[in-house]
């Protein structure tokens, strides 16, 4: 019996399972180490100014990083420990190759005769998408020991298998669709899975309960934030929030968009429209309009109808946002008066327009990197359209020891740290843009440092000897007067007031950029996808930006499916994983060590040090 064999060649477990007398210590050990981790010492919990709307409490948190932040805007209440007699249990799925299984029973007596044994057999016909349906028989005749059970068990309160509706949520959650499944299922010599409907099924199931796990968990995050804001005398909040829209496809033929509002302070998304020009049930039906049966059927559908927006996709973005501010009162009684928003104020003006808060103003921000590259970009068009044409000193504005691109780059870096390093103060702010150009053009004959900032600390050499009575700082590679005074134009512009004050929430869109991320992993741009697709990648997104990877066991819980050890063990430790990384690359050394390296990319010899000095603080440029 060559299956008798198989089996004997099986090296025999070394260890028996001892009910993991490990893990339970471990555990509490490793929760303690990640919630230290979660939880980085408090900066100076400063007693809030109570006249500003956002509390000093949010500035000093808003620089914290990003996902340090999420973690920490997070309930300190201990998340729900995994239950301990699930530790004591084998539970979970495992790939078992099924003639080895049958190996094992063909070696048991029957327990019925006692006298042959089990031989073991699969109901292919009976087969629910991954659960299969397993027959044990006895080899005696007159026996008539018979069991068959499936695989897997169902999920509570359905009819659906849990193995069906892990793997669906599985795949959708690395963004595969039952294609991916099917693929992955050949390669493994496993039957197939469910067919396409029956995943279509399991998508919608796993979309609702994803649908309520994103909903709760914005909830959530919109009652911590107000932790961070006064209510004004209506008793609602009054907040900024960071708002963008991100397209399936690019260009006028994308069907699906997502548009999504996050928290400048806590970088928690609070809410999320998804925007769709098509419904599978319609296109289906396209042609048969104005006939009574088309009639009595969009009577039916158009409650249920999953196209939600007519027009041009560019203005997909505006819609999504208007739908958004308009429910932000009913959905968490905040109103987002403060907008930071891309470069186009499509959305803004629409806004304003439709005058969603009455008498309340919604004022625009601005996202600090975006302006820090305008400087770059506007500098670089200037130098483009001058060309060779000869400024004042008769020379061209390009050239050695003038305005260079490793000039340009230098100057836009000491723009975006003049407007980060002064979100206190507007004046502080334009003087530190107009000190950049000051600075820049002065020479041992002709030192100009008055808007330089004083002391032993500054980043000017000039000043640090004046306040160390030195005279140490020489005046290197000033930038002509003829360039100075043609690049004077720039700085004025974009040291105006009413743009920098756009910028002293001192935030980016990057978190924007980052949700973006997540929702086209699930629903990746070059497979096809459907609005239930779309919105269950869309869900799965936010519950993962704003929680982490345990969102995954509240979608299995709203399943009617208990996570089990392996999958909570294996959330908290990419959560884990996650927060480290994103700790030791938001460090300042690694910063400068990727700054370095871009710089390098991009063919500069001379080392950071030589480049500007030490640090922006302490170095002389
Ligand atoms: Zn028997
Ligand atoms: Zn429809
Ligand atoms: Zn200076």
């Amino acid at each position: 019996m060559p299956p008798k064999k198989k089996f004997r060649s099986i090296p025999r477990k070394k260890n028996k399972f001892k009910g993991n007398r490990y893990q339970k210590k471990t555990k509490k050990i490793e929760t303690e180490q990640s919630r230290k981790e979660a939880l980085p010492e408090t900066s100076g919990d400063s007693s809030g100014d109570e006249e500003h709307v956002e509390t000093e409490k949010a500035a000093s948190f808003k620089n914290l990083p990003a996902s340090v932040r999420k973690m920490k805007a997070e309930s300190s209440d201990s998340s729900k420990e995994s239950n301990d007699d699930e530790l004591e249990h084998v539970n979970g799925f495992r790939f078992i190759d099924i003639a080895i299984l049958a190996a094992v029973f063909e070696s048991l007596l029957c327990p019925s005769c006692k006298q042959g044994h089990v031989v073991f057999d699969e109901d292919k016909e009976s087969k629910m998408g991954l659960a299969s349906l397993l027959i044990l028989k006895c080899t005696t005749r007159k026996c008539s020991f018979y069991k068959s059970f499936y695989t897997s068990a169902k999920a509570n309160n359905s009819k659906a298998f849990e193995v069906n509706r892990r793997a669906v949520l599985a795949t959708r959650n690395i963004g595969v669709g039952h294609q991916g499944l099917a693929k992955f299922a050949c390669v493994m010599n496993m039957l197939p899975p469910m067919n396409e409907n029956a995943y279509r099924d399991h998508v919608q199931a796993v979309r609702d309960a994803a649908e309520r796990t994103a909903k709760k968990s914005m909830s959530e995050a919109a009652d911590k934030l107000k932790e961070f804001y006064e209510p004004d005398e209506e008793g609602v909040y009054n907040i900024a929030v960071s708002g963008d829209g991100t397209w399936r496809k690019r260009g006028f033929s994308s069907s699906f968009g997502v548009v999504t509002v996050l928290s400048t302070i806590t970088g928690k998304a609070l809410d999320c429209e998804i925007m769709s020009k098509e419904c599978g049930e319609c296109k289906l039906r396209r042609g048969k309009e104005g006939t009574e049966e088309f009639d009595e059927w969009w009577e039916q559908h158009q409650h249920k109808c999953h196209a939600n927006f007519a027009g041009s996709s560019g203005s997909m973005d505006s819609a999504g946002m208007l739908a958004i501010f308009e429910r932000s009162v009913q959905q968490h009684n905040t109103r987002y008066v403060e907008f930071l928003g891309d470069g186009d104020s499509k959305a803004h003006n629409l806004l304003i327009q439709e005058n969603v808060y009455g008498e309340i103003d919604i004022s625009k921000l601005e996202c600090v990197g975006h302006v820090q590259k305008r400087l770059g970009s506007r500098l670089r068009s200037l130098k483009k359209r001058q060309g060779t044409t000869r400024l004042a000193d008769g020379k061209a504005i390009g050239g050695k020891g003038r305005l260079t691109d490793k000039r340009i780059d230098k100057l836009q870096v000491y723009y975006g740290k003049a407007i980060r390093q002064n979100t206190h103060d507007i004046d502080c702010m334009q003087n530190a843009v107009m000190a950049i150009w000051h600075h820049s053009k002065s020479t041992d004959e002709n030192p100009d440092h008055d808007l330089c900032p004083p002391g032993e600390q500054s980043w000017c050499g000039f000043q640090r000897d004046i306040s160390k009575g030195t005279a140490d700082y020489v005046h290197e590679s000033p930038i002509p007067e003829a360039v100075a005074d043609a690049i004077y134009p720039t700085f004025e512009a974009l040291s105006d007031e009413s743009l920098l004050s756009r910028c002293l929430h001192g935030g980016t869109q990057n978190q924007n950029e980052a949700i973006n991320g997540l929702i086209w992993q699930r629903a990746t741009k070059e497979t096809h996808a459907s609005t239930p697709t779309v919105e269950l990648a869309t869900f799965l997104a936010v519950g993962h930006f704003n929680d982490g990877s345990k969102t995954l066991l509240t979608v299995l819980e709203a399943l009617g499916i208990d996570p089990g050890y392996h999958c909570r063990k294996a959330c908290k430790k990419l959560d884990h994983d996650r927060i480290r990384h994103s700790r030791r690359k938001s460090q300042e050394e690694s910063k400068k060590r990727r700054r370095q390296l871009r710089n390098y990319k991009k063919g500069f010899t001379e080392t950071l040090e030589a480049r500007e000095g030490p640090s922006y603080e302490a170095g002389a440029f």
